[in-house]
């Protein structure tokens, strides 16, 4: 059993109950590693030494930062290999994935930060010669960073990256489920000699550390990626005392294909934006809107190309890897019973996938597609976060529009169409963060990233993200 320890004050400390619990690799269903079951007085450690490290961290130049965070996105890529194996052990992906988009995205994203707080620059206001307003934009303090298992060190790293940026000093909290990562990444830090207490990463039960670190006076900042409910739970400690508040959270997100898209391009893309990472992603296209026209040519293909998908040990060249827990599959089969008995046909897949040897307990679905199903039932309204996507046919724009806004989420949308009229009319009437056309998930980490409605308050990315991790002061000058 591999020993997880927290990262407080520079070190890589056991928590200091000494209690542990035990965590599973969804790709053999065995228990592999010990995670600390931190509490109060490990996050008391945890605030204690970043409080202090703030003192210098935030007085360094904005090139010092800088030089320091180029030196961990560098560890990063010499560690690169042991992270890509840890990452698909720990949450199921195949590791051609946490090769292609997670581990390099991780070391990118400390590269992208600090080189973004170099260009991140103060507005001015001239008064008619009469003053001149400037604003300074000053670290805060210390920060809560709480994300989910989807893209452990991804995400963590696109939350720890720019608040430490922006002269800030963290506490982390990855999932209980995934926390690998972030411990390799503790040790990464050690590497590139991070002053201590920078950066703190405690790990344990989110009711529990996530609940303490929300509720910390001395922590006036919280970042949060995860479930809507637990968005909405921590919003609800953190709002009344008047913490700064970053919420990405659920989605469930249309695919729109219209009679004039590029019809291969069409397919291929939906068929990435439904199972990529096992379709836990909070961005997959769980709802795919075909119009009537070529709705039946469109659902022959899309289920054809969806059979070849293979889904197996993540360690090979597969599509498909493991789901990431046994609570996450059943779920996910719960809900596929849920659309049966909502009256859905289940014309792909649907079932768990037992394999041999040492993956035989190990958590496999078929990606599956379900047909037949309103679009307002409850299986069309609310987050699976697994590989299955509802298809359904539209006559009209305004009728696919109202069918894709039907829900409380507002996170992402794609539209399939060459006309390009169309795809402006449907941009600007869709309810979501982000519209992408004729495409799917491409990321420019200079865009305001985040959701409307029940998908969050705020956008991460670029400018926003140093922005959300400053206050902003004014400071008028009389002429
Ligand atoms: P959860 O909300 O269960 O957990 C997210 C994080 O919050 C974990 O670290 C978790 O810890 C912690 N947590 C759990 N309960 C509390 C609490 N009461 N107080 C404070 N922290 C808590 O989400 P999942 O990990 O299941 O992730 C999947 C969800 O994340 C999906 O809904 C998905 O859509 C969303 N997501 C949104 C993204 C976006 O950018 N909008 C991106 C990626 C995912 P622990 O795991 O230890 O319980």
């Amino acid at each position: 059993m591999i020993k997880i320890k927290n990262f407080i004050n520079g070190k890589i400390v056991s928590p200091i109950s000494g209690n542990y619990f035990e965590n599973s690799s969804p790709v053999t269903g065995h228990n592999y590693s010990k995670v600390p079951d931190s509490d109060k007085s490990d996050v008391e450690y945890a605030v204690s030494s970043a409080k202090k490290a703030f003192l210098l961290w935030s007085k360094l130049s904005k090139k010092e930062r800088y030089n320091y965070l180029m030196r961990l996105a560098d560890e990063i890529e010499n560690h690169s290999k042991e992270l890509i194996e840890a990452e698909s052990k720990d949450n199921g992906k195949p590791e051609w994935l946490a090769k292609s988009v997670d581990i390099p995205r991780s070391s990118e994203n400390f590269r992208f930060f600090a080189t973004a707080s170099l260009h991140f620059s103060s507005e001015i206001h001239e008064m008619d010669g009469q003053a001149i307003n400037y604003t300074l934009r000053q670290p805060i303090g210390v920060v809560g960073c709480i994300s989910p298992w989807n893209l452990p060190l991804y995400l963590l790293t696109w939350k720890i990256a720019p608040a430490l940026a922006a002269g800030n000093t963290v506490i982390a909290k990855p999932s209980e489920i995934t926390p690998m990562t972030a411990f390799l990444l503790s040790k990464i830090c050690k590497k590139a000699r991070l002053p201590k207490g920078v950066l703190n990463i405690v790990h344990g039960y989110g009711h529990k550390v996530g609940e303490i670190i929300s509720y910390h006076q001395d922590i006036p900042v919280i970042s949060f990626t995860g479930g809507t409910s637990t968005g909405s739970k921590i919003a609800s400690i953190a709002s009344p005392m008047f913490k700064k508040l970053s919420l990405e959270l659920g989605g469930k997100n249309p695919n729109i294909i219209f009679e004039d898209a590029d019809f291969k391009s069409a397919v291929n893309m939906s068929i990435k934006a439904a199972f990529s990472n096992q379709g836990q992603i909070c961005l997959c296209g769980s709802r795919l809107f075909v119009q009537d026209s070529i709705y039946n040519k469109f659902k022959e293909s899309f289920v054809k190309k969806t059979k070849l998908l293979k889904v197996g040990d993540p360690k090979k060249k597969v599509d498909l890897g493991a789901i990431v827990s046994k609570e996450h599959m059943e779920k996910i089969l719960n809900y596929i019973q849920l659309a049966k008995s909502e009256g859905g046909k289940i014309i792909c897949g649907g079932k768990r996938i037992i394999l041999n040897g040492k993956l035989k307990s190990g958590y496999y679905l078929e990606p599956t597609i379900i047909e037949g199903l309103n679009y307002n039932c409850k299986t069309n309204q609310e987050e699976i976060f697994g590989p299955v996507v509802s298809i359904m046919s539209f006559s009209s724009e305004s009728e696919v529009i109202n069918m894709a806004n039907s829900t409380d989420y507002g996170l992402s949308t794609s539209i399939f169409t060459q006309n390009v009229s169309r795809a402006h009319r449907v941009s600007a009437g869709i309810e979501s963060g982000i519209v992408w056309v004729n495409t799917w998930m491409l990321r420019d980490l200079r865009i305001p990233f985040g959701g409307m409605k029940n998908s969050g308050i705020g956008r991460e990315g670029g400018f926003n993200s140093l922005q959300f991790f400053t206050e902003p002061k004014n400071v008028c000058i009389k002429i």
